[in-house]
């Protein structure tokens, strides 16, 4: 029979920090707490806040990524985005943005005109993925996932549904596709639904509770804004849902390679941060407008 997961601590949000105007966010990792969770290397969460009414665009303006990927999922507000390589779009309530910066980009983003003029509540997930040494240079590229083209699993008598971002749920493929083996998966859950995630012992693995309240494995519970982290031993999870709940469940192989971080640059070794420093300030991550 199989085991389960052990859950190594559950975690309340550190202190929050704005980015920008546009974002308050607590950040998990690497700075809130030291947990491992490679490939997964940040994690800011946007706990539930209210914005009042704006003409005024809040958000964060042009800046430079390299060496890994941005994943942004928005669970209440709307954020526009464009960035140097001519692609933009709205992250809306229920969609995710998978951006792979690589080689290098610059983008902004900025809370949707139209949110913006009438407020509300906001909230946002925002994932650094690392990509491995190989890929690290490869060409950037933007997978926007409207919530209608995310690959879903129903449950069944109405228990909800689990949004399939990557990696596969009960032969549900997911939309986004990867670099290295990632589960990544929106639960849904109406109160009383029960569900069973299963993922390698070895993956680093974590979920965070966006909305409700759960028991996990039978015993834990976990409620609005925590992190349960899970440790590499046994290979099945259960979730019970104690109220209608929203849960981001995060697992994925490590890369297990040197890191080398600064700012907004995640490479393998210093000399590498040295040239995209310099590569930013030479003009080659191209030009996006203010
Ligand atoms: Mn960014």
């Amino acid at each position: 029979m199989p085991t389960f997961k052990k859950i190594a601590t559950i975690l309340n949000p550190p202190a929050p920090h704005m980015v920008g105007d546009g974002f308050r966010v607590h950040n998990f990792f690497p700075s809130g707490y030291k947990i491992k969770m490679d490939p997964f290397y940040l994690l800011d969460y946007n706990a539930k806040i209210e914005f009042s009414p704006t003409n005024k665009l809040r958000g964060v303006g042009v800046h430079p990524h390299r060496g890994f990927e941005t994943v942004t999922i928005a669970y209440q507000g709307a954020v526009a985005h464009h960035d140097s390589a001519g692609n933009s779009g709205v992250i809306y309530s229920g969609d995710v943005q998978w951006m792979t910066a690589a080689s290098g980009i610059l983008h902004k983003e900025y809370h949707e005109e139209e949110y913006s003029k009438k407020g509300g509540p906001f909230q946002m997930v925002q994932l650094w993925v690392n990509l491995p040494a190989k890929d690290k240079m490869t060409t950037p590229k933007y997978q926007a996932l409207a919530n209608k083209d995310i690959a879903k699993f129903n449950l069944p008598e109405g228990n909800g549904v689990i949004e399939v971002i990557a990696g596969e749920y009960n032969g549900v493929r997911g939309s986004a596709s990867t670099f290295t083996p990632i589960e990544m998966y929106n639960l849904r859950l109406n109160t009383g639904a029960k569900i069973i995630i299963s993922s390698p012992a070895h993956y680093n693995t974590a979920l965070i509770v966006v909305e409700g309240s759960i028991k996990v494995n039978g015993t834990a519970q976990a409620t609005t804004n925590q992190l349960v982290h899970f440790e590499h031993e046994g290979l099945e999870i259960k979730i019970e849902a104690e109220k209608n709940s929203i849960v981001l469940f995060l697992s994925g192989e490590p890369i297990n390679e040197p890191i080398a971080q600064y700012g907004p640059f995640l490479m393998n070794k210093p000399e590498e941060l040295q040239q995209a420093i310099e590569d930013y300030n030479t003009g080659k991550f191209g030009y996006l407008e203010e």
